[in-house]
């Protein structure tokens, strides 16, 4: 039988909380990482005690995913709402400039950092971004992508490399950007750069995002395999949890009650 692993933890906020802790981090000067935290990524990080371990000492983990949401709940945690990658990023984007803040925009595809960053500096009122460069996820590109970042004087890195490479990027070279604050943003820089829709609120609201992804990205089928998995794990550790005391698959961290 497989050994427990221990649940994961995921931070209970609406999406202005999360914002308000992120800002708290880069206005300390703490930084540290952002992990929105999806179904796909999850049933990775059971796989992966690397992942978890990073999930595990990030200073915000964000119930990304509705299935995040929806499993927390089925466990009898409360959490208050879904907070995703794109709507932390423009919110704390917003309010980022406000307090004089930059921000640094890394990965997606060819020139699409760029195209973001037109997009938000054109946006009114503008947000400030001081860098933007889609680099690659390999430690090759590291030391080049390091020197931009800090020439920059950035203080939120918003990294779009995909999960679970935005995550073991922002882990491997955190160290060496002291007081910045780094996100895992998935498909986000897409969005911002208008190169890909987002799904229709209903849809969002529904939980149905994903099926306006298979949609616009048939090919996804194979990496969508893991929601019916992560489903059914997700019901089997609730039942386990509660008949055995096993460990969850998730847990909410409360406010002022993080590790
Ligand atoms: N991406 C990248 N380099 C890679 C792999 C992915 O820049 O080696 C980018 C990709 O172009 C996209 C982003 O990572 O802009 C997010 O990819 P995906 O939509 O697969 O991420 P998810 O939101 O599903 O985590």
């Amino acid at each position: 039988m497989a050994l427990p692993v221990a649940p994961l933890a995921v931070d209970a906020l609406t999406l202005e909380g999360a914002v308000e802790r992120a800002l708290a981090l880069i206005v300390s000067g703490r930084g540290g990482q952002v992990v929105t935290l999806n179904p796909e990524i999850v049933m990775r990080a059971r796989r992966d005690p690397g992942l978890r371990a990073v999930i595990a000492s990030a200073a915000l983990v964000t119930a990304d995913g509705a299935g995040v949401v929806w499993a927390l709940r089925l466990a009898g945690c409360r959490i208050p709402a879904r907070v995703t990658g794109i709507d932390l990023a423009e919110r704390l984007l917003a309010r980022l400039a406000d307090l004089g803040y930059d921000a640094f925009l890394l990965g997606a595809g060819y020139r699409v950092a760029e195209a973001a960053a037109r997009a938000l500096t054109g946006q009114s009122p503008p947000v400030r971004v001081a860098g933007a460069w889609s680099g690659g996820p390999r430690p090759e590109g590291d030391a080049e992508t390091l020197a931009r970042i800090r020439a920059s004087g950035a203080r939120a890195l918003l990294v779009a490399y995909g999960a679970p490479a935005q995550e073991l990027w922002i882990a491997r070279n955190l160290d060496a950007l002291p007081g910045v604050l780094a996100i895992g943003v998935g498909g986000a820089l897409d969005m911002i750069a208008g190169r890909r829709p987002r799904a229709p609120r209903w849809m969002r609201y529904a939980g149905l995002e994903w099926t306006h992804r298979l949609a616009l990205e048939p090919a996804r089928w194979r990496r969508m395999l893991a929601l019916p998995a992560f489903a059914a794990l997700a019901l089997t550790s609730a039942l386990r949890a509660r008949l055995r005391g096993a460990p969850a698959l998730l847990v909410a961290r409360q406010e002022g009650l993080e590790a």
